[in-house]
């Protein structure tokens, strides 16, 4: 499909607007002097498809953005909607949840006090995963493929952290999230080191401290025991669908009873802020799965629960959604259903390009059981230092009007392993 576009600055939302309504399409845009710009090219879309998108033509990954300007503006929420539609064409339903998200984050940021330069949070990137789920489009490795250079990895990430740990020494740490991949891969005295190195660098009590432990199979006692003591307050248990068929189709090589077992001992050994995800549109799905696998998480009850819907990049293994638009919404009912009858608020939202339905994915949590983190990667409010292969770290500034600069580590682990010292200079750099 062959879009014209009226300047390469609406080549972008274009683009994007045009995938939006035609998933599986290959688009290519050019740009014309009487092309169209991205607002007519939505009400042509519209019209033509006879179809409306939840988001209208907003493209960005960041809904709750425009929705928290006008939070702090106090401008009230029937008029937030008719702003959101008029400008975007964004649904009153997606419009009420950017809102009472953007309000909730705007709380949770007051009652916090953290916007600003003198304080930072800490990401840890652990990119190794026991096999490849065939969505997935992280840059991680399967722990087979690494074996060999786990423990180089572990050194050149210690000395990432003892550079951060120079660079913020004056800043206060607010959250550390060791995400990946899968950290549980690390063996446990791999794991007892990592979380040993990072409490010798920085001054964890008190501090939020989530470690993603997405697979099931990597998750034992032991290392639970280990995150328990160096004062991880919070984990994240991901069955994405609690099918075996899609388990298998999606290749995660797990089932879901040692979902269960993995929940279970993570609250037996005192874990009380325990994250689950799921995602909506896996192959293969209908809504009875879905509906049964929101049965099963019941069973569980995770304090919090990220419901995303599937997103295809580029670099995953499959490449196109295999369910309509309509039946994603259905999912998205029922989850949204289920997180509300747990008792559980919307507090962070965002979306990701090849989404399914053009949807998003939202994190729901009991109250006071938010991740922090989750809002401060998103609202951009503070400074991120990321160590490891392909960590993003972010700079705000504040002085001159808010800035943010960043610096990518490289993605490709065993280049990581060779230009660390590269990396490190980069970020010191950053901050100088
Ligand atoms: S567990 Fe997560 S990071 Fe690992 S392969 Fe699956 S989706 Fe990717």
């Amino acid at each position: 499909m062959i879009i014209t576009t009226d300047s390469q600055k609406n080549t972008y939302s274009s683009y994007h607007i045009a995938k939006a309504f035609f998933p599986n399409e290959e688009i290519e845009t050019q740009i014309k002097e009487d092309g169209e710009d991205p607002r007519s090219l939505y009400l042509r879309l519209r019209k033509e498809t006879g179809r409306d998108l939840p988001w209208g033509m907003l493209t960005g990954v960041r809904p709750t953005k425009l929705a928290m300007e006008k939070v702090k503006e106090q401008m009230p929420l029937e008029e937030f909607e008719k702003w959101f539609y008029e400008n975007r064409f964004v649904s009153k339903e997606k419009a009420d949840l950017a809102y009472e998200i953007a309000a909730k984050e705007e709380k949770l940021i007051k009652r916090t006090g953290i916007i600003g330069e003198d304080s930072f949070s800490l990401y840890v990137n652990i990119p190794f995963c026991p096999t490849i789920c065939t969505y997935c489009s992280f840059p991680s490795g399967a722990i087979a493929d690494y074996a060999d250079v786990m423990e180089e990895y572990l050194t050149c990430l210690f000395s990432e952290l003892a550079a951060v740990s120079v660079i913020c020494e004056k800043k206060k740490l607010t959250s550390i999230y060791i995400g990946g991949g899968t950290p549980t891969t690390l063996t446990p005295q791999q794991l007892e080191r990592l979380l040993s190195e990072i409490r010798n660098h920085f001054h964890t009590d008190g501090v939020e401290f989530t470690l993603e432990a997405g697979r099931p199979d990597t998750i034992t006692r032991e290392k639970l025991l280990i995150a328990k003591e160096s004062g991880i307050s919070r984990i994240s248990i991901n069955p994405q669908s609690m099918q075996q068929k899609t388990l298998d189709v999606i290749g995660r090589r797990h089932s879901p009873q040692q979902i269960e077992e993995a929940y279970a001992l993570a609250r037996e050994e005192g874990f009380d802020n325990i994250n689950m995800d799921l995602i909506m549109g896996l192959p293969g799905e209908d809504l009875k799965d879905v509906e049964d696998t929101l049965i099963k998480i019941r069973k569980m009850r995770p304090d919090s629960l990220t419901v995303h819907s599937l997103s295809i990049k580029r670099t995953s293994q499959i490449f196109s959604q295999t369910t309509d638009a309509q039946t994603v919404e259905q999912m998205l009912e029922r989850a949204v259903a289920f997180a509300r009858s747990e008792g559980m608020e919307p507090y962070y939202l965002y979306r990701q390009k090849g989404i399914a339905g053009n949807f998003e994915n939202t994190g729901w949590a009991l109250p006071g059981k938010e991740c922090l983190y989750n809002i401060l990667i998103m609202e951009e409010i503070q400074s991120i230092l990321a160590v490891g292969a392909g960590a993003s770290t972010k700079r705000l500034q504040l002085e001159g009007g808010l800035q943010i600069k960043r610096s990518h580590n490289v993605s490709n682990i065993k280049e990581y392993l060779t230009r660390i010292d590269e990396m490190i200079r980069r970020k010191q750099e950053l901050f100088s």
